[in-house]
């Protein structure tokens, strides 16, 4: 493993991945296509694979809240994951689809009524999955029902 490390300036929490910000509130970012419109969930994308334009994408904040394209209950994990647990695809307003894991949920009732979860209301939040090497909170999101 090389020794290169990112300059940090800053202490505190940090998102488990580019996508994810965590200030002001913790929301997601994509890129948005200056030319059609076409909104992707990346913040380093180059190009619009809708257009062919080339750069300027715009990195947009989207929105928290979204509804359950897809589920499953994934009752066989990696060592010390705790199962079962529900993965989701998510779609959010702005055409954009998410793909994470549903928390606040029972998934033995969602397996068994699945009518439940397809088109289930759901938002954001946001949990510490791990301490970085600095004792940094790392930070995932997750999706949860949505509370209104
Ligand atoms: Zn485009």
């Amino acid at each position: 493993m090389a020794e290169q490390q990112t300059p940090q300036v800053e202490t505190g929490p940090r998102p488990i991945l580019p996508i994810l910000k965590l200030q002001p509130k913790p929301h997601l970012v994509g890129s948005k296509c200056p030319g059609c419109g076409a909104i992707f969930l990346d913040v380093k994308r180059t190009a619009c694979s809708k257009c062919g334009a080339a750069g300027n994408l715009q990195q947009v904040q989207l929105s928290d809240k979204g509804k359950v394209w897809v589920f499953s209950v994934i009752h066989q994990s990696f060592p010390g994951i705790k199962t079962p647990y529900v993965t989701a695809v998510v779609d959010l307003p702005e055409g954009v689809s998410v793909k994470s894991n549903l928390v606040d949920v029972d998934p033995e009732d969602l397996e068994k009524n699945p009518q439940k979860g397809f088109g289930m209301a759901v938002e954001l939040v946001v949990n510490q999955v791990a301490t970085d090497r600095q004792g940094n909170p790392v930070m995932a999101f997750q999706f949860r029902p949505s509370k209104n």
